[in-house]
């Protein structure tokens, strides 16, 4: 299927799932328009690299997922926006008692609302042009819990709530609104909690990989970009058109359990 003409912003998109979603967009013939809170050259020679494989437009615009306002300006800067995918997010591990309150409202801020400034600011636009898809980047933690990731639950159940509320407010346009919710991907999200937990449980890196972060999926195998890629570009043809307000789980069979 091509997405030509269309134009897809992605929020978190210089590192992890985010960047690998922007390539199989763009692959599948979408316009991308790449986000972190930085602004470095490496930010831009990503987009510029996109562009140069796939031949679409793409481009690369710094903005702060933590502020509301620049969540909104994103969408602004991108000159359209036809398919908007939240993926912006982040993690810290503690129990509640000793949480830090500043990472509780940054995860809550970043992996929540900042879904809600950029489909505000996204929705009438799509409206418009008869065409819309939002897309968040939930996660398995969206529909289950663990111990000491209170934020990060929050947050994941959280957007998987607003994903059946704007699928219901959206019903009646062209447009669906649904979550992807990923069981294990490596990321440097998820590489760089292996070292602490190597040293923690004095584990190898092979034990830290197979008995605690896929310890709850079945699979024992990590789901990969291009799978998480790959969903989001069905999710944006025309044969997805009818699924909307809803969940779609990449976990191995985690959420099975
Ligand atoms: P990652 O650390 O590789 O990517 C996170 C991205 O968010 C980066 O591009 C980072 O620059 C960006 N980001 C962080 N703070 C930001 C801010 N204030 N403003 C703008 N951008 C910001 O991690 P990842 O594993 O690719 O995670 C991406 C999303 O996928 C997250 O929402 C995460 O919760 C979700 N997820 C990941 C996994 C996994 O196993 N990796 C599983 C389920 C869900």
């Amino acid at each position: 299927m091509s997405l030509a003409g269309k134009t897809a912003v992605i929020t978190g998109s210089n590192s992890g799932i985010g960047l690998g979603v922007a390539r199989e967009l763009a692959k599948a013939g979408a316009n991308v328009v790449l986000n972190s809170y930085t602004d470095t050259a490496e930010d831009h020679a990503l987009a510029a690299e996109i562009a140069k494989v796939t031949g679409v437009d793409a481009k690369y615009v710094q903005a702060d997922m933590s502020n509301g306002d620049d969540c909104r300006r994103l969408i602004v800067a991108a000159g359209g926006c036809d398919i908007l995918v939240n993926n912006a997010g982040i993690q810290h591990v503690a129990p509640v008692e000793e949480f830090p309150a500043a990472k509780w409202d940054a995860i809550i801020a970043i992996n929540l609302s900042s879904a809600f400034h950029t489909t505000a600011a996204a929705v009438t636009g799509m409206r418009e042009r008869g065409y819309g898809r939002i897309i968040n980047i939930a996660s398995a933690h969206g529909l289950t819990a663990s111990p000491f990731k209170s934020a990060y639950v929050a947050a994941k159940h959280g957007i998987v709530g607003f994903t059946k509320t704007i699928g219901l407010e959206t019903a009646r346009d062209p447009i669906t609104c649904n979550a992807i919710c990923p069981g294990y991907v490596l990321t440097p999200l998820i590489d760089a909690q292996i070292p602490e937990t190597m040293k923690e449980y004095g584990m190898t890196r092979e034990e830290v990989v197979r008995d605690v972060l896929l310890a709850r999926q079945p699979s024992k195998e990590f789901a990969t970009l291009e799978q998480i890629g790959g969903t989001a570009t069905f999710l944006c043809s025309d044969a997805a058109a009818q699924i909307t307000g809803t969940t779609i789980s990449i976990d191995g069979g985690w959420t099975a359990l």
